[in-house]
């Protein structure tokens, strides 16, 4: 699976390369690279009651981009603003189930946002698994009902860091038959 990672807004590019070392280490038979340039935070996602954008119009935006990338078969978009979804007052990010884009929110990820006095690499952690578990959308696979798989749904930053950065078996093995239909 060739993976193309794009920021969506301004990224640092250290943040997106550590990302990319990760997920190559989860998927099988993946490739990650750096989108050069960026896209804009779309202005008509930001909801100004709320203060906060629609993840599934950023979504939309990556979703456009990638069609017009044929080299990558999914694009990631890494976004820093907060984003939420019909229904929720947040989410981590969303994607495509399955499809060609995925995106995720580093908003909050950051142990700053909850106050913590976290280790460094705490943050980088957060980021892989939302990473892992939206592209794993992007493959077909659902929600995971093991607490411990990437694909089990978080519904605070608690599940997220409870479960860890790996798919379990089975969906391993839906996601290592998705990568090799992709050709
Ligand atoms: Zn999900
Ligand atoms: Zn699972």
């Amino acid at each position: 699976m060739k993976i193309g990672i794009l920021s969506v807004g301004q990224i640092p590019p250290e943040v997106l390369a550590e990302l990319a070392q990760g997920i190559v280490k989860i998927f099988p038979d993946t490739a990650c690279s750096i989108i050069n340039g960026s896209l804009p935070v779309p202005e008509r996602a930001l909801d100004r009651k709320r203060n906060q954008y629609n993840s599934s119009v950023i979504l939309s935006d990556v979703g456009v981009f990638s069609a017009n990338k044929e080299k990558y078969d999914r694009v990631l978009g890494v976004v820093d603003v907060d984003i939420f979804s019909s229904g929720l007052n947040y989410v981590f990010g969303e994607a495509y189930v399955p499809g060609n884009a995925a995106l995720i929110s580093l908003w909050r990820l950051k142990p700053e946002f909850y106050r913590e006095n976290a280790g460094t690499n705490v943050f980088a952690v957060r980021m892989l698994k939302e990473a892992v578990h939206e592209l794993g959308h992007t493959l077909g696979i659902q929600h995971c009902p093991k607490s411990y798989c990437v694909m089990h749904f978080s519904n605070s930053i608690f599940d997220t860091d409870k479960k860890q950065t790996l798919l379990c078996d089975q969906c391993y093995l839906q996601a290592s038959l998705a990568i090799s239909n992709l050709g």
